[in-house]
């Protein structure tokens, strides 16, 4: 094939790798990206979703107390 736009191939929505069939490939039909493998798309989910783990320093601004046994309960 000669004609090869750069520009039309695929590309990993999250590291920019060129996609091929070879790549274990994931498509997010919300976000309309591909991905080179499952590690790249669920980087890409948790950074779209603004995800980040929880810490005890947050529970004020979330209005979230600690029972006694150490469940959690939001008031
Ligand atoms: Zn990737």
């Amino acid at each position: 094939m000669s004609n090869i736009k750069e520009e039309n191939l695929l590309h990993c929505g999250y590291c920019g790798k060129v996609l091929t069939n070879k790549t274990e490939i994931e498509y997010s039909r919300w976000l309309c990206e591909f991905y080179c493998n499952p590690d790249c798309a669920m980087s890409r989910y948790f950074e779209y979703c603004e995800s980040r783990p929880f810490e005890e320093e947050f529970y004020k601004d979330y209005s979230i107390k600690v029972l006694p046994d150490g469940r959690l309960y939001k008031e």
